[in-house]
């Protein structure tokens, strides 16, 4: 099921929204300030989509965007009153995706929010081709079409070539790697990637020793081509 958090101190909105969410087959949750919201931070991004609103007592909808965005993409849906172009162009500058004036109509809202939750999956829906194999996102099974070799990766593993595919021809720093895959508090060795590298030779690389796609850069980190 679906989560959506919604960040409103107004308790009719709030609930209105809850109710149709629920209708809708989305499981809620409800932070009712700002403050709430900000200690409870890792919740908050834990979930498929952020409805935000502005005006909130503690701390704002606006600091609240550039505090979830230092931290995930979570798609977030700004709701404010004040709906005039400069706030609009405020919130989206924070990092929201989209921004809808209050009152909204609730058939609009839910269209936005089902036009944003998509993305999420399509993300993990792709696939890519890697020299002779190819990696689907969403099974994380690959398969090699020359050899016929079949396999799966693991969670980390998809997500370390998710990001090798974002940073395409651009230096990976490792801990650049360490941030994105286990976060801050944990703290694998540089040598831990360099294994989870060596794997990707051996299933990507025609011939790992002389590597096409996934080269180290000396002291730095990494750098995947597909070519
Ligand atoms: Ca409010």
């Amino acid at each position: 099921m679906r989560k959506i958090a919604i960040v409103e101190d107004e308790n009719s909105i709030a609930e209105m929204v809850q109710l149709n969410l629920s209708i809708e087959g989305y499981e809620t949750t409800l932070f009712e300030h700002g403050g709430k919201a900000k200690m409870k931070l890792g919740e908050l991004i834990a979930h498929d989509l952020i409805l935000l609103d502005v005006m909130l007592p503690e701390v704002d909808g606006i600091e609240l965007c550039r505090l979830i965005r230092a931290k995930s993409d979570v798609p977030i849906i700004m709701l404010s009153a004040k709906g005039s172009t400069g706030e609009r162009i405020e919130g989206l500058r924070a990092g929201a995706n989209d921004y809808v004036p209050k009152p909204f109509d609730l058939e609009e809202l839910l269209l936005r929010i089902k036009n944003l939750l998509p993305e999420v999956q399509s993300s993990h829906q792709e696939t890519m081709k890697i020299g002779d194999v190819e990696v689907n996102f969403a099974t994380f099974e690959f398969f090699n079409k020359v050899t016929n070799e079949k396999g799966s990766f693991s969670k980390r593993e998809i997500e370390l070539l998710e990001l090798f595919k974002e940073k395409k021809d651009f230096v990976v720093s490792r801990d650049e790697i360490l941030d994105r895959l286990w976060g801050k508090e944990h703290f694998p060795t540089a040598r831990t990637i360099d294994n989870y590298i060596l794997a990707f030779r051996k299933t990507f690389e025609k011939d790992p020793r002389n590597p096409v796609h996934f080269h180290s850069i000396r002291g730095v980190g990494y750098r995947f081509k597909l070519e």
